[in-house]
Order: C-alpha cells, then sequence, then structure tokens
C-alpha cells in the first residue's frame, strides 16, 4: 500500500462570499459554521485506501443499513489550525492526532491511514478553506477527521468498506462564559469507561454513553461531568471530553494515570510544560474523597481540565448528589492561568516552538 495518494480538488462552485464569511466569523460559537469544503478518502478490502478529494462540503447519502448507523463503528480526531501575527498557518502536533487516529480505529477493528495521508488530508482542506481560519486572538479553525464503516450489510463483523472524511469550521471560545472557572458535576449512576473497554480510542460510542451524564449535569447547574472509575467507583478519571488536572500546595500536580482515559495531546503537552516550569508531574490514581478533603483543607490550590477544544479551563467548584465544594478561589490559580499563557501562546506563535510541535501549512 502507498503511503500518499494524490488528491483530486472539485472546488465549490458558489463559495461563501468574503463579505459573508466575514460575518459569520464574527461569532462563530462551537462547531456550527462550516466552512465550504471537506476531504474524503474511501477504503476497501480490495482497493485500500483511494480515491482522495477535496470537493465541495455535501451531505453523505447513505443506505439504510450503512454499518455505522447500527453499530457504531466510527472514530474521530479533534484538531486546530492557528493563524499567526505574522499570518503563517500552523498545526499544533498534527502528527500524535494521525498516531492517536490510528490507535483508535486498531481498537474499533478499523484500517489504520498512512500517517502521511492523514497529515496530507488535514493540510489540503486548511489549504482551500485557509480564508476560514480567524485571525483574532481567541479564533482558530476546528479540524475534525473522521472515519466510519460505510459497508450495507447488517452482519455483525468488522465492515469491509469505510470512508475517512475531515470538515473544518471556525471556532471561538468553547465555554460560553469565556474564561470563567468551570463546575463539574460528579456523576453517580454512570461510567464513562471500564478495563477492557474502549475509553482510551476516541469513538462517537463513548460520547454517546456519556451523554445522560453530561444531561444530568447541565440540569445540575454545571458546566461538565467528571466521571469517577467503573470498578470501584472511587476514582477520579476525566471528564466527557476533557482531561483533568490538579495543582498541590507543595506546587506538584496530578493528573490519572493512562487506561481508561483518553490520551489527550493537551494532556501530554501540559505534563511537559508543567514539568519544565518546576513542577513534579505525577501520573497517579487521585480519589473523588481525597480531592474533596483536599480542596477543604487548602492541600490541593487549583483544577483545571483541558483539551483542545477549551484548552485549559480552570474549575472552580464541584457540585455531587451529597452537596459541593469549592477550588481555590474558585477562579483560574496562578498555576492554570501560566499553562495555559504558554500553551497558547505556543500554539499561536508568540512563545518560541522550542519542542517542534508545530507543523507549518504553506
Ligand atoms: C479528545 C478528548 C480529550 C482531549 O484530547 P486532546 O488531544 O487534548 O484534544 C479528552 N478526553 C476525551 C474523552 C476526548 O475525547
Amino acid at each position: 500500500m502507498t503511503d500518499s495518494l494524490t488528491f483530486s480538488t472539485i472546488p465549490h462552485a458558489a463559495p461563501t462570499s468574503a463579505d459573508a464569511r466575514a460575518a459569520l466569523l464574527e461569532d462563530p460559537a462551537f462547531g456550527r459554521v462550516p466552512t465550504d469544503h471537506m476531504v474524503i478518502v474511501k477504503w476497501t478490502v480490495e482497493k485500500g485506501w483511494h480515491d482522495a478529494t477535496v470537493q465541495a462540503r455535501a451531505p453523505f447519502q447513505l443506505d439504510p443499513a450503512c454499518a455505522v448507523l447500527h453499530y457504531a463503528q466510527e472514530i474521530f480526531e479533534g484538531m486546530k489550525a492557528y493563524r499567526t501575527a505574522e499570518g503563517a498557518i500552523t498545526l499544533f502536533r498534527p502528527e500524535e492526532n494521525a498516531r492517536r487516529f490510528n490507535e483508535s480505529a486498531e481498537r474499533m477493528a478499523m484500517p489504520t491511514i498512512p500517517e502521511e495521508l492523514f497529515l496530507d488530508a488535514i493540510e489540503a482542506l486548511v489549504r482551500v478553506d485557509a480564508d476560514w481560519i480567524p485571525a483574532n486572538d481567541g479564533g482558530s479553525l476546528y479540524l475534525r477527521p473522521f472515519m466510519f464503516a460505510s459497508e450495507v450489510f447488517l452482519g455483525v463483523k468488522p465492515a469491509s468498506e469505510y470512508i475517512f472524511c475531515v470538515i473544518a469550521c471556525p471556532v471561538g471560545a468553547y465555554f460560553k462564559g469565556g474564561s470563567k472557572a468551570i463546575t463539574l458535576w460528579v456523576s453517580d449512576d454512570y461510567s464513562r469507561a471500564a478495563a477492557g473497554g474502549t475509553g482510551a480510542a476516541k469513538c462517537g460510542g463513548n460520547y454517546a454513553g456519556s451523554l445522560i451524564a453530561q444531561a444530568e449535569a447541565m440540569r445540575n447547574g454545571c458546566d461538565q461531568v467528571v466521571f469517577l472509575d467503573a470498578a470501584e467507583h472511587r476514582w477520579v478519571e476525566e471528564l466527557g471530553g476533557m482531561n483533568i488536572f490538579f495543582v498541590m500546595e507543595d506546587g506538584s500536580v496530578i493528573t490519572p494515570p493512562l487506561g481508561t482515559i483518553l490520551p489527550g495531546i493537551t494532556r501530554k503537552s501540559i505534563m511537559e510544560l508543567a514539568q519544565a516550569a518546576g513542577h513534579s508531574v505525577l501520573e497517579q490514581p487521585y480519589s473523588f474523597d481525597q480531592w474533596q478533603a483536599d480542596a477543604r483543607s487548602g492541600k490541593l490550590r487549583e483544577a483545571f481540565a483541558c483539551g483542545t477544544a477549551a484548552v485549559v479551563a480552570g474549575i472552580g467548584e464541584v457540585r455531587h448528589s451529597g452537596g459541593s465544594f469549592a477550588i481555590g478561589n474558585s477562579g483560574d490559580g496562578p498555576v492554570t492561568t501560566a499553562l495555559r499563557d504558554k500553551l497558547v501562546g505556543i500554539q499561536k506563535g508568540k512563545i518560541a516552538d522550542d519542542r517542534h510541535w508545530l507543523r507549518s501549512v504553506d
């Protein structure tokens, strides 16, 4: 199998006008404004990856027996393209997304995609829709590569046909409150993942299973749900779509270990940045009881959630069926702020990219 394909481009016949685009870019919210194009690459057992195209964004036509609609063989990634002050376009550690996409594919019995082809597809879309990258400070172009089983077949087995697609949307801040600290809801009844399950794969099914808990969180006035482990219901794992960090009084930074959680690229980057800033970084289990006790005693100074979409969000309060507790001064603490500024500074090209995390698209 070749590692790259030539993309054929069929440009949008009537792309959004510059004026209409400028209006849409003013307040795009999160994931509501589509760009003009999408990338499609097909896979079959016989041909492998083939038919790579950049084309006008349009609905799929799916047979009602299309496998993904029944057995949810679907995975995705989330990444961003940034416009630097100098006008350059950059991606943040996209090779990590390519690698993780293939780990998700393996877990879901789907074909892997050559890293080079994954990156070519991302770059092809970013190039054709480059005018959609917001130039303002908090803005970026959110990229959503995904793959689904497209075979028309109701039998239960890994499908023999797949579609890989990349779409994009300009985005502003993920949480409506801007950089205000978020409130979490601890789910009593639901778990996100169990040992041997799909917790470490970025698959739509994980999200489907988490939505009822997220809805419960919102009913309780919280921004996000935080899940505890499935076996003991004791250890903090992560949010529905973000990893979590705890900043202790002695300057150490704790984050739950990998296994049933999603191995976030933001998580990994924050760990490196925290270490470089002199914090001791501990990947270790942290229980809900400890969390509550440490927040009360002041041993826990800050907590934050992180992921590509929301970047770094301070956690101000935690609610659960038995009450609630505040963290630190209920706002973004100094360590949270410093780590966010460092990360965003690198992503936006304002701080030297010593670790070579940026890949420029030209
Ligand atoms: C995508 C995702 C994250 C964050 O990963 P990043 O690579 O940092 O964007 C965390 N948890 C879950 C469940 C996710 O799906």
